[in-house]
């Protein structure tokens, strides 16, 4: 299945979440059978990295948006393990710092771009601009109603400076989301992940629901498109980014860079200094 075509969101259709199914797989039966897939993609996706780290002439971003316990952290864990620490990074945007907010909504999202050659992740991200503070009324409507027009021109700014931008909602359901609240009181391990925040949030599902559907069918554009990823199953969610994110990589028609020197000079080199060491063996 092409997850590309069949997740993007389109600009000019009213974007309804409700008719989405979260559950939905793609066919697969389980984990186990989804799993082989996964693995090509995440190998994929590992080699075209390492490519694209040698070329240093373009670049990745992958933005990742949802309700809590969507999962964000577990797309960043299992796509992203493959890849070289050296040229790709993760940005967590949490809530602005005085500087931050003393700044243009843009500026903090602006400084983590990723430079040539690299990939990076926005685990939450500008977006935040239009979800959270719409669904708060942080800032009234006039200033963030403009904001969908001054992402897509951000957006166009780096799209022309060599980056390619990924940007997915994980779209999981209220019960799912409730359940993964239950695992994190249950197991010790995951109780630092509770927040309190995180129930009140919760009250709010249907104005962000709301403020989502407007800001995905705004934003997703030929340069930069969102996917509403069907996240209830954590394997399909795996299964169904990695595909996109591999397969929009492949598009970036990435090579292996062109040799910077003469390597018939450099053989030579090779060869005497080699010979020079034999005679140094030799002699001790
Ligand atoms: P998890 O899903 O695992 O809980 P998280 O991304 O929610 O992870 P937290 O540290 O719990 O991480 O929350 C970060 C908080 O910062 C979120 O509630 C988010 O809405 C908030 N935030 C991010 N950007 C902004 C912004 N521009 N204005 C106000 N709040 C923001
Ligand atoms: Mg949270």
């Amino acid at each position: 299945m092409d997850y590309r075509k069949e997740f993007v969101v389109n600009p000019r259709k009213k974007l309804k979440l409700a008719r989405i199914d979260p559950v939905q797989s793609g066919g697969h039966a389980s984990n186990e059978a989804a799993q082989p897939e996964i693995t090509k993609y995440v190998t994929r996706m590992a080699e075209l990295q390492a490519l694209l780290y040698a070329n240093a002439d373009q670049s990745l971003l992958v933005v990742l948006q949802a309700l809590d316990a969507a999962g964000k952290d577990g797309v960043v864990r299992h796509l992203f393990s493959g890849m070289n620490p050296q040229g790709t990074s993760v940005f967590g945007f949490k809530q602005p710092s005085a500087a931050e907010a003393a700044h243009d909504f843009l500026w903090r999202a602006h400084q983590r771009t990723p430079g040539k050659g690299e990939v990076v992740v926005f685990n939450r991200s500008h977006y935040e601009d239009v979800l959270v503070v719409r669904v708060h009324g942080l800032v009234p409507e006039s200033v963030w109603s403009k904001r969908y027009a001054l992402i897509n021109d951000f957006e166009k700014l780096l799209t022309e400076n060599g980056t390619r931008i990924l940007k997915f909602f994980l779209h999981i359901s209220p019960e799912e989301q409730l359940e993964r609240f239950k695992q994190r009181l249950d197991d010790p391990a995951r109780n630092w992940k509770i927040s309190e925040s995180d129930y009140s949030e919760r009250e709010l599902w249907p104005q962000y629901v709301e403020a989502y559907e407007e800001a995905l069918v705004k934003t997703s554009t030929a340069h930069a498109p969102w996917y509403v990823i069907p996240a209830n199953h954590k394997w399909f969610r795996n299964l169904a980014t990695s595909q996109i994110i591999a397969e929009t990589m492949e598009e970036m028609k990435l090579k292996l860079p062109p040799t910077r020197v003469d390597l018939e000079d450099v053989r030579r080199k090779y060869h005497a200094a080699a010979a020079a060491q034999e005679k140094r063996n030799g002699k001790g």
